[in-house]
């Protein structure tokens, strides 16, 4: 959802943006990268690090664009004329969902160079690549009908969605290198410390470092990061996981420059995180409220919750949210579940 407080924040660069194949200089060593996707959500943001790995000068790409013919030759012009003739040494990956995964395999293959992930979205990258699990089909019909979905040509649409990720992320590199909470990555002889966070993807890795924030999708400036219950995990809490994750960004500077997966690099981070803490704050007041005038379940909440008129791609993140949202305020025991006669799971005030 836009923020409404969008203002607090500072975009040092203005609105300037790296045109498709270009680079824009950010920082000393760090390059930005803007690829086009085919969404609502229509860009993402690709980051370029020098770095020097046993004494091999080159470059760390962190996130990779979708597996496409555009993304591949939008990539192909930026390594003929913004690589300073160096190779590509390591490919970091913050999570495994299709923008940052998906030419993993192909950038790892062309620069004979390693993936390096958590074990979590490496693992889930690969089960999705190879399969239909998680991602559409017929359990995340089943599951969104069991929260009040019923319209038959949504779940229509859902259910014929099988290959939804691997046709983004047709193949996952065969090996990879962890990444962990904690761990320091040398980069150009500088220390980046990773930093997990939770609720957005099973493990998604932050990194930290020369009082630069590369933030993934856990924190961007416009839009809050998408928090969902998927059909492989239907009890999952990721909005109080989510919640928390921000918190382990709070102790970094005031200053830190964020470079998010979507929207404009940007100061304020102490202030997105108050703002995005006050969205939710929001949200689940809205869901109290409606929960204690009647039992409601999942889709009965997408139009108090988002106010705007979704297309199919955005439904399915918005029945995730709310049905995230609603099991928050359940799994903390304001809200008892219960599942009517019709299979439906609706939510009311303890
Ligand atoms: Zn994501």
């Amino acid at each position: 959802m836009a923020n409404p407080r969008e203002s607090e924040l500072h975009y040092p660069l203005g609105e300037a943006l790296p045109a498709v194949g270009e680079v824009l200089d950010i920082a000393p060593g760090i390059r930005w990268v803007r690829m086009q996707l085919p969404f609502a959500l229509d860009h993402i943001n690709l980051w370029l690090l020098r770095d020097e790995i046993d004494g091999v000068r080159g470059w760390t790409l962190v996130d990779c664009g979708i597996a496409n013919d555009a993304t591949r030759a939008a990539w192909e012009q930026v390594y003929a004329k913004h690589l300073d003739g160096l190779p590509v040494l390591r490919v970091v990956v913050t999570h495994f969902h299709p923008d940052h995964m998906g030419l993993a395999y192909w950038h790892c293959e062309r620069w004979n160079c390693r993936l390096w992930i958590s074990a979590t979205d490496y693992h889930l990258a690969r089960v999705a690549s190879g399969s239909t699990v998680g991602m559409g089909g017929d359990a995340a019909a089943a599951f969104f009908a069991s929260h009040g979905l019923l319209d038959e040509e949504s779940l229509a649409k859902i259910r014929a969605r099988s290959s939804y990720y691997p046709s983004m992320v047709p193949a996952v590199p065969p090996a990879f290198r962890r990444l962990q909470h904690g761990m320091t990555l040398t980069i150009a002889g500088q220390p980046w410390q990773c930093i997990a966070g939770f609720g957005h993807a099973p493990e998604h890795i932050s990194l930290f470092g020369a009082g630069v924030l590369i933030s993934g999708d856990m924190v961007l400036p416009r839009i809050s990061t998408n928090v969902s219950v998927v059909d492989v995990e239907p009890e999952a809490d990721p909005l109080r996981l989510y919640l928390d994750s921000l918190e382990t960004l709070t102790p970094l500077p005031e200053d830190t420059l964020v470079l998010p997966a979507h929207g404009k690099p940007f100061q304020g981070l102490h202030a997105r995180i108050d703002q995005l803490r006050e969205h939710h704050d929001e949200r689940l007041d809205e869901v109290r409220a409606a929960c204690a005038a009647r039992p409601c379940h999942a889709a009965d909440l997408l139009e108090l919750l988002f106010k705007r008129k979704l297309d199919l791609h955005q439904t399915t993140f918005a029945m995730g949210e709310s049905i995230a949202h609603l099991h928050a305020l359940w799994l903390a025991g304001e809200l008892r579940r219960e599942r009517g006669e019709d299979g439906v799971y609706r939510f009311t005030k303890v």
